[in-house]
């Protein structure tokens, strides 16, 4: 994993040569940089880039630079369980109230809601 304070303080003092983009695996940009550090962009735009470095925290520093492969899956996989449990939430509430009103049975003789737990009708008496 790479350390971004490193970063920074080579982008500070030798950014105008590429050192930091060569220390983040970013070969090419370094020679772009190392090719034009006679004009002093690269040096400026690297001073630059060093305060970045410092400000945007080590979660986006190391999505960018560092090895990306465990932080850039760990997202992805939150946002699946998101989506799986709110929309199975509302499903598992509607399903309570409907139970709740199948606990009685009427009865075929006289019409009369008995409890399901009753084998005979509570008023007349018939088997359920
Ligand atoms: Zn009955």
């Amino acid at each position: 994993m790479k350390n971004r304070y490193v970063a920074a303080i080579l982008a500070f003092f030798l950014g105008g040569l590429g050192i930091h983009k060569f220390y983040l695996g970013k070969n090419v940009q370094g020679i772009i940089y190392l090719v034009f550090c006679w004009t002093y962009i690269p040096a400026i735009i690297a001073f630059v880039e060093g305060i970045m470095y410092l400000t945007m925290g080590d979660a986006k520093f190391n999505a960018e630079y560092g090895n990306g492969n465990t932080i850039s899956e760990d997202p992805i996989v939150e946002d699946v369980e998101f989506e799986t449990t709110t929309s199975h939430k509302p499903g598992k509430n509607r399903f309570l109230p409907e139970n709740s009103t199948e606990k009685t049975k009427k009865c075929p003789n006289c019409g009369a809601e008995n409890s399901i737990e009753n084998n005979f009708c509570e008023s007349c008496g018939t088997k359920l």
